[in-house]
């Protein structure tokens, strides 16, 4: 296994730290108020999220896999990029071209894990660029098995009326249309055993009053989820969702909550804090994994005590 040597290290680091308790595990609202511009980075963050850059430790769970992880310069997507990379996959992430320094991280964390990684920036807002990306990810990897549709949108509006049609379709466009168009992509690619997975939300079964249209994106793809799970199986081809509660990562505190929201922050959960990005990498770590081949169209939940169907 080509990351053992890495992954040796990091477990010597946390040999004393095997069971952990999940209160006071991470930080705990009140949260600084914080603002930045979408998409916002990972590391101007106060406090900056866990990916699991210093804690998971792989176990060649996807030796030789080939993924693509849109979103994955930053929070759940970045942690999965870490968590395939050290399970021993080769990673293609995607992005917004303002997120380099975010994903220039993560590649370097993929080489470092003794695996392939590149990055393919770019608006998934675009259906060219869709097909182009999937295309550019096949030819870099030699290949593709598994596909994370990440990226996501979201942006709180009090009202239904201060949600201009420029705004809805945005929401629309990421959430919903590119992982349609990549899927397209995909289809002819993908053999039996590939694994296609999509992210919902609490807010697919619990819908907060200010976010009306991310809320019905994430309704949406639990339903295209349970769907192509239908159509996709008898070709071997598994697709599954993973539906967060709150995470601390930047897609909140770059307009996807009120800054009064941020404070309290997932003070609501069993917990009393959010959840971090790394806390769900090895449920994307599982859903693909070969042994979990009678898994699919399932909804995986990790929101720390509530909110699922
Ligand atoms: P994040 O901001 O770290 O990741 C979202 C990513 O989406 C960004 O890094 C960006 O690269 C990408 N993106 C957005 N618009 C794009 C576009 N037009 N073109 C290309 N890429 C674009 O935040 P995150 O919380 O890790 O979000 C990942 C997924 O998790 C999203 O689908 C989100 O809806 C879902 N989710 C998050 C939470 C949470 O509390 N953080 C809860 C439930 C679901
Ligand atoms: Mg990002």
């Amino acid at each position: 296994m080509k990351n053992l040597e890495n992954n040796e290290e990091i477990f010597a680091q946390k040999n004393n730290t095997v069971m952990t308790n999940p209160v006071g595990k991470y930080p705990e609202p009140p949260f600084e108020r914080q603002f930045q511009p979408f998409p916002g980075l990972a590391h101007k963050m106060n406090p900056v999220p866990d990916h699991g850059e210093e804690s998971y430790i792989g176990s060649g769970r996807l030796m030789g896999r080939k993924a693509l992880i849109t979103g994955g310069d930053s929070g759940i997507g970045r942690a999965a990029a870490i968590a395939y990379a050290r399970e021993g996959a080769d990673v293609v992430i995607n992005y917004l071209p303002e997120e380099q320094s975010d994903a220039d991280q993560v590649l370097e964390l993929i080489e470092k894990a003794g695996q392939k990684g590149f990055g393919i920036p770019g608006d998934l807002r675009e259906e060219s660029f869709c097909k182009e990306l999937f295309a550019q990810a096949v030819e870099k990897l030699g290949g593709l098995d598994i596909l994370i549709n990440n990226a996501g949108h979201q942006k709180s509006n009090e009202s239904i009326l201060d949600i201009t049609t420029e705004a809805f379709d945005r929401t629309m466009k990421t959430n919903i249309y590119a992982p349609f168009w990549i899927i397209k992509a995909a289809l002819p690619h993908l053999k039996p055993g590939s694994s296609i997975i999509g992210l919902s939300s609490v807010q697919a079964y619990d819908p907060s009053e200010d976010l009306y249209d991310y809320a019905q994106t994430k309704a949406a793809t639990t339903s295209y989820v349970k769907s192509l799970a239908k159509q996709l199986g008898p070709k071997g081809i598994r697709v599954n969702g993973v539906a967060p509660g709150p995470v601390w990562t930047t897609l909140e505190i770059s307009g996807g909550q009120t800054q009064e929201k941020i404070e309290v922050f997932g003070q609501d959960t069993a917990f009393g804090r959010p959840g971090q990005p790394a806390e769900l990498a090895s449920i994307f770590v599982q859903l693909a994994a070969d042994d979990a081949s009678f898994a699919t169209g399932q909804i995986y939940g990790s929101a720390g005590g509530s909110g699922q169907p």
